[in-house]
């Protein structure tokens, strides 16, 4: 069975005149040590669950980044994720919403997954979940990064949520097949700048940001909003499956969907035969795949 792996880390407007080259190279380094972690898991015949939750925890470690450590910040100036993984082999998932001071949000949901009998836990009830079984926490000053602050403070003054001029970039994810052919998604995210009320996105939405079955894994990032309304996540294995399509043919339709609709954004996807499709309708994503056919390859603009 061909093994891969593809990662993102976000999508939306990436301006290229404000990307000097040793920003890319850090943001690249970043990409790269998450996929070299993931695909060691593979090459060593782990499984692709493990695989997805490694690279996804490495992502949520780099700060630049929005998920886990350098999070955007709520109307409030706090920091509440979003997580969602799932196993396509045994068409299992498990995801958190708005948690708070969870150092690795995807390793709790994995947990959800494997320790309750619930897919979807949200808030309050979620962190005390997390500690009765001793996840890692952090403090505030570990997820605080001085870039998304400012962001918060552009975003007040402007009076809205982090749509529109600077797009919600950073949200992160990966998919993998491993080498018994059993696909996984992970996807994990801080969510939008200046967002208020408990707002949840996609990414820890069954379907939605994110989602695996025996014949497709699927991770998505952009204007979470429109995720849903598309069902994007889903969307590609539905077009696989109703329509026939190729994992390519149908990863490009969703994304054109979604570009009807109005949404913004990209996704990344893996079929059982390790073939990698990373479509995107905004300015750039930060991406990355490697499969037993492909070295490691790191992209961000189209
Ligand atoms: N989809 C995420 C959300 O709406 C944001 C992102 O992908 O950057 O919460």
């Amino acid at each position: 069975m061909a093994l891969a792996l593809a990662i993102h880390g976000g999508a939306g407007t990436i301006h290229r005149s404000q990307m000097t080259p040793a920003l890319e190279a850090e943001y690249r380094n970043g990409l790269e040590t998450a996929l070299n972690t993931g695909y060691a898991i593979l090459e060593s015949g782990g499984t692709s669950l493990d695989a997805v939750e490694a690279a996804v925890c490495s992502l949520e470690d780099f700060p630049l980044f929005n998920a886990g450590r350098g999070s955007v910040f709520t109307h409030e100036g706090k920091q509440e994720m979003d997580a969602g993984i799932m196993d396509g082999h045994k068409l299992a998932a498990g995801a958190v919403a708005f948690v708070k001071n969870i150092r690795n949000p995807i390793s709790l949901a994995r947990k959800v997954m494997e320790q309750t009998e619930h897919v979807l836990l949200a808030g309050e009830g979620a962190n005390q979940f997390a500690d009765q079984i001793g996840m890692k926490t952090e403090t505030d000053e570990y997820f605080f990064t001085e870039h998304r602050w400012l962001q918060l403070q552009e975003a007040l003054a402007a009076g809205r949520i982090q749509l529109d001029h600077a797009k919600p970039i950073g949200t992160v994810g990966a998919v993998a097949c491993d080498k018994n052919g059993h696909l996984a998604a992970a996807t994990s995210t801080g969510g939008m700048t200046n967002k208020k009320y408990g707002r949840v996105g996609d990414t820890p939405l069954v379907g939605l940001g994110n989602y695996a079955d025996e014949s497709v894994a699927v991770s998505c990032t952009g204007h979470g909003e429109y995720f849903m309304l598309g069902v994007t996540a889903y969307d590609v294995a539905a077009r696989i499956k109703y329509k026939g399509l190729s994992l390519e043919e149908s990863a490009r339709e969703t994304i054109d969907h979604l570009t009807e609709i109005n949404g913004e954004g990209g996704l990344i996807a893996v079929d059982i035969n390790g073939n990698v499709a990373l479509p995107f309708n905004s300015e750039g994503m930060y991406r990355g795949y490697r499969t037993s056919n492909s070295p490691a390859i790191t992209e961000i603009f189209s």
